[in-house]
């Protein structure tokens, strides 16, 4: 059967051509004719321009990109301030470390030169002259490609003083953090660029009011400035004819797990997962779906009942769940539900930065309820004490990653309590070696 819904490869369409990655290749492909069109712009048309196309952040909050970038006090826009006064920044969040998430790495793998235009066009727009790339540390062929890339753009003049002739002038900073999850939220990225103990700050004051060094910053995921070269050089109506209304344009979708050809599909927003599943090739051979996530494993999962409901933030939020990264996660019916979101739990206790009680206690005795519940020495009241303890974390921890902790454990029993009661009948009904899931740590205490 053909899916109703076309793919819309844009920031993938090039990756098979041969090193997509130079230079060369992009401009090839109408790299950097964007670049030249929003430098003959004013900053604020540029600024308008992405805010009427509905571009939102594809890093997961989905908050309109324009917008984002019209927050950056400018002297034009008014009389002028303290903040205006400031340097502005850009910083780019390219610290991917979501379990399921993996589409900015091979996006700045493939085709850097995405980023480093839109970084640029981005930077122009909200008059700043420093921009940053906060790159995950362990992807180090990663880093050395998008370091390499920059040095081309240099090379080539779109970088450094007077870009093109029009006066403007950006340094672009590849900076590779240290590997902390907890770096991939925005505020504790801005400490860790500082140099300092990546952990979230208070809010207010927003970035765009006192971001970097106290400066007015915007914070932007890889994947959105990636679409803002296309959106300038392809215009509004054509990056809105893809998509819903509220949710326009292009984006990339990764698949994982038991399917029988996982990858990047790039599609518009709203297609569904049985459309994916269909140019994937399906739940792998003689096996049938049973739970996958929407967007990486902090997003509340999903079962086959949601297979037509579109992947965009509505349709996600329709069904109680989030788009997230788009990280498409799928799991047939040998999977264990209880012994994936163990591990996942897991993941949330390794990364928690400590500082706010409800995550950090919180995430540590989830963690010794599910070694209990998959070793067979589970208890009734159990379930009920990963409720209690969720309840105690989403919404009241203070940032996203106790909410993202929450989700998976709610979420799974809400959908598969039978699969938790099974549990409770002599460990894991699925795999009688699991008894000896026992963590080092665990075995101490
Ligand atoms: Fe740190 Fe977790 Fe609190 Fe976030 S929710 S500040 S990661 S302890």
């Amino acid at each position: 059967m053909t899916p109703a819904t076309p793919l819309t490869p844009v920031l993938s369409r090039f990756w098979d051509d041969e090193q997509p990655w130079t230079l060369e290749t992009y401009r090839r492909h109408e790299g950097y004719q964007a670049l030249a069109t929003a430098l003959a712009m004013p900053p604020d048309d540029v600024i308008a321009l992405v805010k009427e196309s509905g571009l939102r952040g594809r890093g997961g909050a989905g908050f309109p990109t324009g917008t984002k970038w019209s927050f950056i006090p400018q002297e034009s826009a008014g009389s002028p301030s303290d903040a205006a006064a400031k340097p502005h920044y850009l910083v780019i969040n390219a610290d991917e470390s979501e379990p399921g998430t993996c589409k900015d790495i091979p996006l700045m793998m493939t085709t850097p030169h995405f980023l480093v235009e839109g970084a640029i066009i981005a930077a122009y727009a909200i008059r700043a002259h420093h921009a940053f790339i906060y790159v995950r540390g362990e992807v180090v062929p990663v880093l050395r490609r998008l370091q390499a890339a920059v040095a081309e753009a240099y090379q080539a003049g779109y970088l450094g003083e007077n870009i093109l002739g029009s006066g403007f002038d950006l340094e672009l900073i590849v900076h590779a953090g240290a590997g902390a999850y907890i770096c991939g939220e925005e505020t504790a990225l801005l400490d860790s660029l500082e140099g300092r103990r990546g952990q979230p700050r208070l809010r207010p004051p927003f970035p765009a009011v006192a971001g970097l060094y106290a400066c007015p910053t915007v914070v932007n995921n890889v994947e959105s400035i990636a679409s803002v070269p296309p959106i300038v050089r392809g215009g509004v109506d054509w990056f809105k004819s893809m998509g819903s209304e509220k949710s326009p344009g292009f984006t990339l979708y990764s698949l994982s797990g038991h399917v029988t050809t996982p990858g990047q599909y790039e599609a518009p927003l709203g297609i569904t997962l049985r459309e994916l599943l269909e140019y994937a090739g399906g739940v792998r051979a003689g096996h049938e779906l049973k739970f996958w996530t929407p967007g990486g494993s902090s997003t509340p999962l999903l079962t086959a009942e949601h297979l037509d409901v579109p992947l965009d933030y509505e349709g996600m939020a329709s069904v109680g769940s989030m788009l997230g990264t788009k990280a498409l996660q799928i799991f047939d019916e040998t999977t264990c539900v209880v012994r994936a979101v163990r591990r996942w739990t897991q993941f949330y206790a390794h990364e928690s930065c400590g500082k706010c009680t409800p995550c950090r206690e919180g995430t540590y005795w989830l963690v010794q309820i599910y070694e209990r519940l998959e070793t067979g020495r589970g208890t009734a009241e159990d379930i009920g004490k990963l409720l209690d303890i969720s309840d105690t974390l989403f919404g009241k921890s203070f940032c996203a990653l106790g909410d993202g902790a929450a989700s998976p454990v709610t979420s799974s029993i809400k959908h598969f309590r039978d699969d938790y009661e099974a549990h409770l009948d002599g460990g894991c009904p699925f795999d009688p070696y699991a008894s000896m899931l026992v963590t080092p740590q665990e075995v101490t205490l």
